[in-house]
């Protein structure tokens, strides 16, 4: 039987013995507990997270303006969303195969993989636009 259980079992008790104050004095009791139990719920979730946000801190580098794991190579992630709210956002190439772009914050787009970089001019073929 859990606590919750056992008080319960005692606040029934209690009312059927007409000790309405002690009955009452329980079912504080259980109120409290229940409130007790739902804030040790969010802070266990927030220390679940804390302990996930330092975990990738300690495996992210910083490199042309984004982030990447150290280890493995693995990015860019954008460093707006990490930042702003802890988020390990992929981002996606955009055009130039250099240049990377967050799908979820869309705050532009990065130089993240220079060595790729498409420099070349772009010719334009103007029979594709005057006739
Ligand atoms: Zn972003």
């Amino acid at each position: 039987m859990s606590i919750y259980d056992g008080l319960k079992d005692a606040a029934g008790v209690l009312k059927e013995a007409g000790k309405i104050p002690e009955y009452r004095q329980i079912l504080e009791a259980l109120e409290k507990m229940l409130d007790l139990q739902k804030k040790n719920t969010e802070l266990e979730k927030e220390v679940t997270d804390l302990k996930e946000k330092l975990r990738i801190k300690n495996v992210l580098v910083i490199k042309n303006h984004a982030y990447w794991y150290k280890e493995t190579g693995e990015g860019p992630f954008c460093t707006r969303c990490w930042d702003s709210e802890s988020k390990p956002i992929h981002m996606h190439p955009n055009g130039n195969p250099s240049f990377y772009s967050c799908p979820n914050c869309k705050s532009g787009s990065v130089k993240a993989k220079p060595e790729l970089d498409d420099d070349r001019p772009r010719v334009m073929d103007m029979r594709d636009s005057c006739q």
